[in-house]
């Protein structure tokens, strides 16, 4: 099993896919680095566990201290998987492209 080291991890492999290699300083201070990376990254599991698993990393989410940071990371990154500061990346891609579209 990986150690999700921080929201984005150290370039290591993870089921379905490679975390990024890229690191900021708020990253240290994630709650997700007590837990197993692949709970971030649901969208490789089954519908239940997809839903079950979301409802876990959200919960770990609303209790970190760089939740607004990993958010802002994935909104910036245009990250494609995984939950950052409780969102789905597909939930923060069209909240950007809604925001785009008014702008
Ligand atoms: S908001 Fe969630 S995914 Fe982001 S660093 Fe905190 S625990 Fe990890």
């Amino acid at each position: 099993m990986a150690v999700r080291g921080s929201p984005v991890g150290d370039g290591e492999p993870i089921e379905g896919g490679w975390l990024p290699m890229t690191h900021e300083p708020w990253m240290e201070r994630g709650r997700c680095r007590e837990v197993d990376p692949e709970l971030f990254y649901p969208e490789h599991k089954g519908a239940n566990a997809t839903h079950a698993a979301y409802k876990n990393a959200v919960k770990i989410c609303s209790l970190c201290e760089v939740r607004s940071q990993c958010y802002d990371f994935a909104w910036r990154n245009n990250e494609q998987f995984g939950i950052w500061g409780g969102h789905y990346a597909l939930q923060i891609r069209r909240a950007k492209r809604r925001k785009e579209r008014e702008s």
